[in-house]
C-alpha cells in the first residue's frame, strides 16, 4: 500500500537502515553488504485442481547468511510480491540480531487467497511450494527454517513439516526444518501466542521507564490506557486479549478489513473475536459503535495505537492526523519511511516493528532448540524444582510450628510456589526475558547517544553493529 509517490517497502526499509548507517562507522563496503539482500528464488508451479491445473507463484528470499539457519515466515496472500518478499527478509535479518536469535534473515511468500481454496486444496498446494523450497535447500533444519506469517498458521507448518520428513526419511533433525507447528507435530507451547504476547511484554517494558514515557507524554502503568489496534488477526487478537485482561488497558477501537467497532468503554477482545470467527466480519457486532471507514479510526485520539496488520497503514496520507501518543508496530513495517518522518517532528514515539514483533521468532527459536535437543523444556528439571521448594516450605512450617511462632502462609501461596516450571512457564520466561534484554540494548543508544533520535534508529544501530562484528570475525 505505498501511495504518494512514496517509496517501496524494500526502499522504505533501506532508507531506515541508511539513516541508522550515517551515524555508523563501518568499514568500507560492509554498509553495502549487510544492505542488499543476497538471493531470491522465485518458483511457478502447477497443481491439478478442480479439473485442470492451476499454476501458482511463490518466493524465497534470503537476506543475510551471516549466521544459519536462516530464519523467516511464509506468508499467503495475494499481494506477496518479491520486493514486499525482500523487505521482509530484510526485517528479519534485523530483527533476529536485535533479539540475538542465532539467525540470518529469510522469508517467503505465496501469491494465493487461501480463503479460495479448500483445506485439502491447500495441503496440496502447500506440500508443492514445500517440494520446491526443500529441494534447493531452501527449507533445510540447518539453512532455512520457515514459520508462519499472515495466511498461514500451524496446519500449513505441519504439512511442511510432513514434506521434508518425507523427503529426508533418514534426518534425526527433521522436525527442526520448520517452526511454528502444532504441539503434537514437535511444536511447543505458547508459539500461537508468542508475537501477541511478545507486543504486550514490550508496552510493559516501556512502561517501567519514566524518562521513556515522559518522551510520549504518558505516565504510570498500562492500566487504564487508551489503546487502539488494527487487525485482530493472531497478533493483534493476543496483544489486544493480554492487555485488557492482563494489564487493564481499554482497547477503545478495533479496525479490521471491513470496518471498524469503537467502544470507549472498552471492546470485550475475546467477545468480539468469537463475533468474528462465526460471522467472518465485525459488522452486526451488537456492542460499541460500527464504523464503515476503519481507516479513518486510526486517527483517533488514544494512548497507544497498534498497528497489528499490514505494511504501509500509516502513510504520507494520514500520518499527520495520528493522534495517538506512542505506537508500537506489531506488523512489519506498518510505517512509511515518510510517515516516519512526520510522526517523530509531532513528537510521537514509535517501538520499531523488528523488535515491537520479534516475540514470534523468539519462540520460533526455543522450539528450534527443542526440536534439535530431543526433549520437552522443564521434563528434567519440573519435579526436583519442586522437591527442593517442598522442602523449605516443610522446613519453615516445622519451625513455626517447633517455635511457637503460628506463621501460616498465605492462601494460594504454597500451591503456586511448589509447582515447577512447566514448558509454557518456561517459554513466557524466556520470551520475557529477551523483550527486556533487547529493548534495554535499544534504550542505551537511544539515551546514550546524542546524535539518536528516535528508537528505530537506535534499533537498527544495535542490529548492525552485531550484524557488522559477526561479519568481521569470519573475515569480510
Ligand atoms: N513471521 C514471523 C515474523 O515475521 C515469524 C518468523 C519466525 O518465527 O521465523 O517474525
Amino acid at each position: 500500500m505505498q501511495n504518494f509517490g512514496e517509496p517501496s517497502f524494500r526502499d522504505s526499509v533501506d532508507l531506515m537502515f541508511n539513516r541508522a548507517t550515517a551515524l555508523m562507522d563501518l568499514s568500507p563496503g560492509l554498509e553495502q553488504k549487510i544492505k542488499v539482500c543476497n538471493s531470491t528464488y522465485t518458483v511457478r508451479f502447477g497443481v491439478r485442481l478442480r479439473g485442470k491445473i492451476e499454476t501458482f507463484t511463490g518466493y524465497r528470499s534470503v537476506h543475510s547468511e551471516h549466521m544459519e539457519p536462516v530464519k523467516g515466515g511464509i506468508r499467503y496472500a495475494l499481494a506477496v510480491n518479491q520486493n514486499e518478499v525482500e523487505a521482509l527478509a530484510a526485517l528479519m535479518t534485523y530483527k533476529c540480531a536485535l533479539v540475538e536469535t542465532p539467525f540470518g534473515g529469510s522469508k517467503g511468500g505465496l501469491c494465493i487467497d487461501p480463503r479460495a481454496w479448500e483445506p485439502h486444496e491447500l495441503e496440496s498446494i502447500t506440500r508443492r511450494f514445500a517440494y520446491e523450497l526443500i529441494k534447493r535447500d531452501l527449507i533445510n533444519p540447518a539453512q532455512n527454517v520457515p514459520a508462519p506469517d499472515m495466511g498461514t498458521g500451524e496446519r500449513e507448518m505441519a504439512w511442511i513439516a510432513d514434506q521434508y520428513a518425507r523427503m529426508h526419511t533418514a534426518d534425526i533433525n527433521a522436525k527442526a526444518c520448520v517452526t511454528g507447528k502444532p504441539p503434537h507435530a514437535g511444536g511447543i507451547q505458547g508459539r500461537v501466542e508468542a508475537t501477541g504476547r511478545g507486543v504486550q511484554y514490550a508496552l510493559q517494558e516501556f512502561f517501567r521507564y519514566d524518562e521513556d514515557k515522559a518522551l510520549a507524554g504518558l505516565s504510570g502503568n498500562l492500566d487504564g490506557k487508551r489503546i487502539i489496534v488494527q487487525g485482530l488477526g493472531n497478533v493483534g487478537y493476543h496483544a489486544a486479549k493480554f492487555l485488557s485482561e492482563e494489564d487493564g488497558a481499554k482497547i477503545v477501537a478495533v479496525i479490521e478489513w471491513d470496518g471498524a467497532i469503537v467502544d470507549d468503554d472498552g471492546v470485550d477482545i475475546e467477545d468480539l473475536h468469537q463475533w468474528i470467527v462465526k460471522h467472518g466480519s465485525v459488522k452486526g457486532y451488537p456492542h460499541g459503535t460500527f464504523v464503515a471507514e476503519g481507516a479513518v479510526v486510526l486517527e483517533k485520539d488514544c494512548d497507544v495505537l497498534i498497528p497489528a496488520a499490514l505494511e504501509g497503514v500509516i502513510n504520507l496520507s494520514n500520518a499527520d492526523r495520528i493522534k495517538a501518543k506512542l505506537i508500537i508496530e506489531a506488523a512489519n513495517g506498518p510505517v512509511t519511511f515518510g510517515a516516519d518522518e512526520v510522526l517523530r517532528k509531532k513528537g510521537v514515539v514509535i517501538i520499531p516493528d523488528m523488535y515491537a514483533n520479534a516475540g514470534g521468532v523468539t519462540v520460533s527459536y526455543f522450539e528450534w532448540v527443542k526440536n534439535l535437543s530431543h526433549i520437552r523444556f522443564g521434563r528434567m528439571q519440573r519435579r526436583a524444582e519442586e522437591a527442593r521448594h517442598i522442602l523449605l516450605v516443610n522446613e519453615l512450617e516445622r519451625l513455626s510450628s517447633d517455635k511457637g511462632l503460628g506463621w501460616t502462609m498465605s492462601p494460594g501461596f504454597k500451591s503456586k510456589y511448589l509447582k515447577g516450571a512447566g514448558e509454557l512457564e518456561l517459554v513466557r520466561s524466556g520470551l520475557d526475558d529477551t523483550m527486556r534484554t533487547a529493548y534495554q540494548a535499544m534504550r542505551e543508544v537511544w539515551h546514550g547517544r546524542a546524535d539518536v533520535e528516535d528508537l528505530r534508529v537506535a534499533a537498527y544501530i544495535v542490529s548492525i553493529s552485531r550484524v557488522a562484528a559477526t561479519y568481521q570475525s569470519k573475515g569480510l
